[in-house]
């Protein structure tokens, strides 16, 4: 059957939403501080978590709307019982032209051939540093050695352009700074900086604690090599991309609270229980797992998803005082 394509997906500020990010679990097999409590994650029963058919059937009336990117998140998504049939489902709807995979690379190394023969293509890897001490102290487990694994993996198994990401979290990351963009510029990794938000499930967050994008750039310029800006192919993404100038490799700056870059946004959000949200901060969200469950028609989720759009403010308020967090923390929304 084919589907009837609808008018795009804009927002009342005029943003064209062509960009979903679908996380498909909230559990996760490491504890990072600035993501995760240490212990006693109330986590979604597997009944509440939307199924691999609900998801397939969820992105092909998003691609009636405008929808050609996704980005399957967690959680963590590899701890979901065979993430490769999911990826193999999507890459075969017409009309996704771009697919890609956030992971913290612990199950890569069984799982990076999988998903490669399913029609993966794009691979972030999040990786905070290369010292054992120090991994076990930001993700709460001793896991460095499998996803350094995991990264030879994903290289034998064919990605190219592997992006790294790491959270910039001020007075935990600086040691790692130089010798992660050291790693990435040997083995043609991109390190890409993100610095920390308030979606952390303790609420540690201040604004003291974010390590700056431009605090990071300088201290790369200093010890490695000058760095200049560079276009980026999509002027929506969130990165700013810059490379070194001798020629070797290029960092990107994910600066969402120092240079927010919510007048690009093109991305909605559906959560592994089946919320739709049109923000990481949105305080409101509307459910679809109940459309999907009782036999809704499309242009019901259509609409649903319309409608939530339609509420989308014109960016979050990280810097103001009339900040509020939101009461999913980014473990249960998908970053
Ligand atoms: N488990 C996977 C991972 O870690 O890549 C996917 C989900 S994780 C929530 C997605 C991204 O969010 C990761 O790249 C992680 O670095 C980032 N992240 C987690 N908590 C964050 C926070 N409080 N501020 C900024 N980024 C955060
Ligand atoms: Fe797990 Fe990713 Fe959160 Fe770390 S950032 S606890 S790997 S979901």
């Amino acid at each position: 059957m084919t589907a009837i394509r609808q008018p795009p997906l804009t927002d009342s500020f005029g943003r064209l939403h062509d960009n979903l990010r679908i996380s498909v679990t909230d559990r996760c097999n490491i504890r990072c501080t600035y993501c995760m409590p240490e212990t006693g994650v109330p986590f979604t029963p597997h009944g509440e978590i939307l199924t691999y058919e609900e998801i397939e059937r969820f992105v092909r009336v998003a691609v009636t709307l405008g929808v050609d990117k996704v980005r399957v998140t967690g959680g963590e998504p590899l701890v979901r019982r065979d993430l490769p049939e999911l990826i193999a489902r999507l890459a075969a709807v017409p009309g996704i032209r771009d697919m890609a995979l956030t992971t913290n690379g612990v199950l890569l190394d069984r799982f990076a051939e999988p998903l490669y023969a399913a029609g993966l293509r794009r691979l972030n890897v999040h990786l905070d540093t290369l010292d054992r001490q120090r991994f076990i102290e930001i993700a709460r487990r001793d896991e460095l050695e499998r996803v350094l694994a995991g990264l030879d993996a994903a290289k034998r198994a064919g990605f190219v352009n592997i992006k790294l990401n790491a959270v910039a979290v001020k007075n935990l990351v600086e040691p790692d700074i130089v010798p992660l963009a050291q790693f990435a510029r040997r083995n043609g990794f991109e390190v890409r900086y993100i610095e920390f938000m308030p979606l952390d499930a303790q609420n540690l967050w201040d604004r003291g604690k974010v390590l700056l994008a431009d605090d990071i750039l300088a201290v790369l310029a200093r010890e490695i090599a000058p760095l200049h800006p560079v276009p980026d192919p999509d002027p929506r993404a969130p990165a700013s991309e810059y490379a070194f100038a001798d020629g070797v490799g290029r960092v990107g700056m994910i600066a969402s609270v120092s240079r927010p870059f919510c007048g690009n946004c093109n991305r909605i959000r559906l959560t592994s229980d089946g919320k739709l949200r049109y923000c990481l901060f949105a305080l409101e969200e509307d459910d679809v797992k109940g459309l999907l469950r009782s036999g809704a028609p499309d242009a019901e989720i259509a609409a649903a998803i319309r409608r939530n759009l339609a509420g989308k403010w014109a960016g979050h308020e990280i810097n103001s005082a009339r900040f509020v967090a939101p009461p999913r923390p980014m473990y249960a929304i998908g970053g």
